[in-house]
């Protein structure tokens, strides 16, 4: 059985499991349970924010982040595909009367300033109140340029707007960038990490920022629903892949490299090698439905997500050999057409 659908399908490891059933816990919700406490304070020591706080997943993270920033009436400008805006079932605008404001991703993921100067809405009773600007990164697998981030601090400085990274394949973008960790979030006024995705934990995200926006979304993820007792069980987890799981994803940017390549090579597939930079490789069939191969490679356990385009995913729990037994069974099926 291989796995490419997403990162987040990865089994705990026995080391893990480990930590997790010997994690000293408390209850959390009276800010006494002394793992959670630590991954808490690690995260923010390490990223260099004054807060972090542990959330149950990135959906949360995101949520309590524009909830924390933002009141009723206001607006957050974000991406066409960005996640919080396309995968959270409107969460912002059910839970928080926060609406969004999307403009089209640029081809690199990132937005035009130009463009969101245009969507700013000038202070008049008609509009929304546009506070805060969002955005993503890894986006698609792909990084956000440098230099790009640089131009932030003073754009949202001069508009007033707050800033906010959904960074929950951050590492990603960290280890392919080659920069110091902080580099890549500095600009932020909040960020969230997903220690569930690529780095390997069962359960959990990260939100961190200031310790008054932390203290604004501790209230309402209790508010959510969101309060954990001892949470110290899966905190431990988090604390273990951030320490242990980081530097190895450049394996699984290695891996997702290796994957295009061979997809690129089969001639019934369109894959674009030089678009992959971390560990999501998308391609297209050319010919038949990508849901009948699909099908076909679910029949030999090796399952991924059909789609125009497809899209596979590297991580912990695939290897080089699953990559050459997907791209055996893909051939395999052409040539049984
Ligand atoms: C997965 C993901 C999230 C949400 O995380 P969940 O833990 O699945 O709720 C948010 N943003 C991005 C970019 C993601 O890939």
């Amino acid at each position: 059985m291989s796995d490419f659908r997403s990162d987040t399908v990865t089994q705990p490891s026995q080391t893990m499991r480990d930590l997790m059933s010997k994690a000293p816990v408390g209850d959390d919700v009276y800010g006494d349970d002394p793992t959670v406490n630590r991954l808490q304070d690690y995260a923010a020591e390490r990223m260099g924010k004054q807060a972090a706080l542990f959330c149950s997943s990135g959906t949360q993270a995101n949520l309590l982040a524009i909830m924390a920033h933002c009141q009723r009436g206001d607006e957050y400008l974000c991406g066409q595909n960005a996640h919080n805006y396309k995968y959270e079932g409107g969460g912002a605008a059910v839970l928080g009367s926060v609406q969004p404001q999307p403009i089209e991703n640029e081809a690199d993921g990132s937005l035009n300033l130009d463009k969101v100067k245009a969507a700013i809405k000038s202070d008049d009773f008609h509009f929304a109140r546009s506070r805060l600007l969002s955005l993503e990164n890894t986006i698609g697998g792909k990084v956000l340029p440098i230099a790009y981030l640089d131009t932030l601090r003073p754009f949202v400085e001069q508009h007033n707007l707050v800033l906010h990274l959904d960074g929950a394949r951050i590492f990603n973008a960290i280890v392919k960038s080659g920069e110091d960790e902080r580099k890549l979030v500095d600009p932020f006024d909040s960020f969230t990490i997903c220690l569930s995705k690529g780095l390997g934990a069962p359960i959990g995200s990260l939100l961190l920022g200031s310790e008054e926006l932390i203290s604004r979304a501790t209230r309402i993820r209790k508010m959510l629903g969101g309060g954990m007792r001892q949470a110290g069980i899966i905190a431990a987890a988090g604390q273990y892949v951030l320490e242990n799981n980081v530097q190895r994803l450049a394996d699984d940017h290695a891996n997702a490299m290796y994957l295009a390549e061979q997809l690129a090579a089969i001639e019934e597939l369109s894959c674009e090698p030089s678009a992959v930079q971390t560990n999501i490789v998308y391609a297209t069939c050319l010919k038949q439905q990508s849901s009948a191969l699909a099908a076909a490679l679910a029949q030999q356990g090796i399952l991924m997500t059909a789609g125009t385009p497809m899209r596979f995913v590297t991580h912990l729990n695939v290897n080089r050999q699953d990559i050459d037994s997907l791209i055996a069974a893909i051939k395999q099926f052409y040539l049984g057409l």
